[in-house]
């Protein structure tokens, strides 16, 4: 059985022999094992980082932009065999693997342009004969902690941009499908990365403890649960880091009555189903203003019942499994909570079984109708295939129901009314707002992050957001009078 060792100062290393194993959840077999790191371990990778961080930081920006290309065209030449890596540990469908390498891609893209992303401010003559000028300097040792449903996207939000500015990068992937971060690592290598800027460490709490309690590391990205996301941003601030801890969602999607009810459908299926629902992006309510709602629920049901559920394996297929047996036991759970809460199950994907995959994790699409906020279904994150419906009067009811729910990651309305749309996108307490498209995911050259419980920390993620978290300002004020000696000043300059 393969074991997936860490990536440290260019190689696969591990000195840790505890290991945990890594399944095929379409089989629900193990197919590998992860190493969970010792302290050796995590002294071997800061010691990796800290010998290269001081060269590093001194490389050109566009030397350092050069290796960036270089590893854009590998990733380009190799997405096949990282969406094949993604598959197969989480069980997403393949398109939607490549799909999430391609947003990846598209911030190393970004990276690319760090010559120009870094220039700073000028100003001439802030004072006689006095220039002023500002410079985005690299913090040194920065980690990313990530999750296990975007084994390649979410770590490259974070250590392309990292690497970039300058810093050198320790990466403690999710430990239920590790294997692509260190397929990203290698090529990363084999891009001209001087060995030990970007280095992967696996294990669960124990290293993520270590990371939070290591005096050499200035910043940590994290995204995960929102819970996690607390523990981590209160105790990173606790040791002085600069933390951005993106957590969970409850994603709403409001549809107006004078919405296009197909796209609003399409919509809602896409985002409600797609990845088995385990995208933080995922739509999981849908807000059903006025008298929309009756056909709204009818085709969202008809249009569930023809998704293919099947493993990545076959191209049909519309989604794959939930992470793990314990992941589907929870959202099955929920589905009978919400039944004993009152909600009407209109599609129950449990118990949910495919020929020849009888020991996999599928939980087929479900559909509830008549959710209210009080419910545990609608106030917690399910985080799989379960659309809820919530009934509302009018605009301003569903727009409260966005507004009132703790979290605030993303939110789309669907209308034909610009003037809804525009109160919708500026009263909407939620960092990512959706006109008429169901997933507002922003590209890599915007930046990516919620608002209330979805976030914790004033950074969001990649784009601009991205260069600033990676880099500190610094702001100079010079002055070169060769021959003049004004004697000391005790006023505060004012020309
Ligand atoms: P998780 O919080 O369980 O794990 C995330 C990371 O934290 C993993 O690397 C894990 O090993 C580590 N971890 C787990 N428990 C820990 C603990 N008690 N102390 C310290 N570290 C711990 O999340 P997950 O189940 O891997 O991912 C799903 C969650 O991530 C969902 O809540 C989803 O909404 C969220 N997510 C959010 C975003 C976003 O951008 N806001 C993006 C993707 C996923």
């Amino acid at each position: 059985m393969k074991i997936i060792k860490n990536y440290i100062n260019g190689s696969e290393i591990s000195i840790s022999k505890d290991t945990i194993p890594v399944e095929d959840p379409s089989k629900g077999e193990k197919i590998a094992d992860v190493v969970l790191s010792s302290k050796d371990d995590f002294n071997l990778a800061i010691q990796s980082a800290k010998n290269i961080q001081e060269e590093w930081s001194n490389t050109t920006p566009l030397k350092r932009a050069r290796i960036l290309s270089n590893y854009k065209v590998l990733i380009e030449n190799n997405l096949d065999e990282l969406a094949k890596l993604v598959s197969k540990e989480h069980g997403k469908t393949l398109s939607d693997a490549k799909g999430s390498v391609t947003r990846g891609l598209e911030v190393v893209e970004f990276a690319c342009g760090i010559p120009h992303l870094l220039k700073g401010e000028f100003s001439q003559n802030v004072g006689t004969n006095i220039d002023s000028w500002s410079v985005r300097q690299p913090l040194g040792i920065c980690a990313g902690i990530t999750p296990f449903n975007f084994p390649a996207m979410v770590p490259m939000w974070m250590f392309p941009i990292a690497i970039a500015c300058g810093n050198s990068f320790i990466l403690k992937p999710s430990e239920k499908d590790p294997s692509c971060s260190v397929r990203l690592a290698e090529l990363f290598t084999e891009a001209g990365l001087p060995d030990g800027v970007f280095n992967v460490i696996h294990g669960q709490k124990n290293v993520v403890d270590l990371i939070i309690n290591c005096n050499d590391i200035s910043a940590i990205s994290f995204v995960g649960s929102t819970p996690v996301a607390k523990y981590i941003y209160e105790q990173s601030a606790k040791n002085r880091k600069r933390v951005q801890a993106l957590g969970g969602a409850k994603n709403h999607l409001v549809v107006m009555p004078d919405a296009n009810l197909n796209q609003a459908v399409d919509g809602i299926i896409g985002a409600g189903y797609g990845s088995a629902g385990e995208r933080c992006m995922a739509i999981s309510v849908a807000v059903a203003v006025g008298n929309i709602a009756d056909d709204l629920v009818n085709k969202i049901h008809l249009e569930a019942q023809k998704l293919k559920v099947a493993p990545w394996t076959d191209t049909e297929s519309d989604m794959g499994p939930v992470i793990s047996k314990e992941h589907k036991n929870k959202i099955e759970n929920y589905i009978s909570l919400g039944i004993q809460e009152g909600a009407k199950l209109i599609e129950d994907g449990r118990n949910f079984k495919i020929q020849g995959y009888e020991k996999g994790h599928f939980v087929g699409p479900t559909l509830f109708d008549n959710v209210t906020s009080e419910m545990t279904i609608y106030k917690e994150e399910i985080f799989g295939p379960v659309v809820c419906v919530v009934r509302a009067n009018n605009y301003d009811e569903a727009l409260k129901l966005v507004n009132d729910h703790p979290f605030g990651n993303g939110a789309s309305i669907y209308t034909s009314d610009g003037e809804v749309s525009r109160h919708f996108t500026t009263h909407s307490q939620i960092g990512m707002v959706g006109v008429n498209v169901p997933i507002p995911v922003p590209m890599a050259f915007h930046s990516f992050g919620g608002w209330k419980q979805s976030l914790f920390g004033d950074h969001s993620i990649h784009g601009m957001e991205g260069i600033h978290f990676y880099t500190k300002l610094k702001t100079v004020t010079s002055k070169w009078p060769k021959s003049i000696n004004d004697g000391p000043e005790f006023v505060m300059p004012t020309n």
